[in-house]
């Protein structure tokens, strides 16, 4: 076989991106793996992701990452979508085939695969989602298409929560309702996953946690956080206090980075050196 000087290209596009960790933990991966790919950490402005999505074409890179704020937008340049992307109307990672472009969510994955790890199914459970961002329709949509009975989306902007309800109920088998989010809201009894979907307790407002009343919480809960680069943040604290099994955002992130890793290189991701990586550049 001719040798090739050629390398395989990914990468993330999004404004701000400087801080997105993801780039070390797919870098690191594709070494350990002997994969010659470089990941690339991309300022994409608003207005320039029509150009940068060309780019992608013209360079023949093998796909990328989108984040802040072109999870949407990026739609009107692809050629396909996942299920999941086209039910939450958002794509997190692009695989170029010859040109065709794909897009899918792996977010939502990554949170179930981080629960199963833990020994926890979404199938016939209750799950409460407080947000309806990106995060929680990503979250509640995959929740719903792995079987969760019901979905209770709390938010504080009552349209967008009524907006991701009306989405799931029409879209998926799932039976979905909203309640509005009143100071210190109670967590619906017989709730068996409550899911942080909202960035309250994102670094640096790591002295933040949902207004919620956490006395609602019991033994018998999961409860899940998707902030990732503080395993012990105030909302799993309260959590822990009163007994429930809690999940950081961590396994999130290294599995939605996982399931990129597979999708663009074919091969099965280094999943522990990549958690190692990021705890490492988290200090955790
Ligand atoms: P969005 O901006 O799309 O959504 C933010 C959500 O948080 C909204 O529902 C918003 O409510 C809610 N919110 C913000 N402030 C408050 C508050 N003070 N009280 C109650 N609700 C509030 O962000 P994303 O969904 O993209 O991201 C959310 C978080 O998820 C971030 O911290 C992000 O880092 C994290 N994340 C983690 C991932 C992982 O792999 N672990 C993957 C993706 C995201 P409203 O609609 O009322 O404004």
């Amino acid at each position: 076989m001719s040798k090739s000087y050629r390398s395989q290209l990914v990468g993330c596009f999004g404004n701000p991106v400087d801080e997105n960790p993801t780039g070390v933990m797919e870098e690191a991966a594709f070494r350990e793996k002997g994969l010659d790919f470089r990941y690339l950490t991309v300022l994409v402005r608003k207005e320039d992701l029509g150009k940068a999505m060309d780019g992608v074409r013209a360079f023949n890179m093998r796909g990328v990452n989108l984040t802040i704020p072109h999870k949407v937008r990026v739609l009107q340049y692809l050629d396909d979508l996942s299920e999941a992307a086209r039910i939450t109307g958002a794509v997190n990672m692009v695989v170029n085939n010859d040109g065709k472009l794909w897009g899918e969510n792996t977010d939502g994955k990554g949170f179930l695969i981080s629960l199963q790890k833990e020994g926890i199914d979404v199938s016939g459970k209750r799950v409460v989602v407080l947000g309806a961002g990106g995060a929680a329709r990503a979250i509640s949509v995959e929740c719903a298409l792995a079987g969760a009975e019901r979905i209770t989306i709390i938010n504080r902007n009552p349209q967008r929560g009524e907006e991701l309800v009306s989405l799931i109920n029409s879209k998926t088998k799932a039976s979905a309702q909203f309640l509005p989010w009143v100071d210190g809201v109670d967590v619906p009894e017989k709730t068996d996953i409550l899911a942080n979907a909202t960035s309250v307790g994102l670094f640096p407002n790591t002295d933040c946690k949902p207004d919620i009343c956490y006395d609602t919480i019991t033994d018998r809960m999961v409860v899940t956080d998707v902030i990732f680069n503080d395993p012990n943040s105030l909302f799993l604290g309260e959590a822990k206090a009163r007994g429930a099994k809690t999940v950081n955002g961590l396994g999130m992130l290294v599995e939605q980075g996982a399931l990129n890793f597979k999708l663009w290189t074919g091969v099965d991701a280094p999943v522990e050196l990549m958690t190692e990586v990021l705890r490492k550049e988290f200090n955790l």
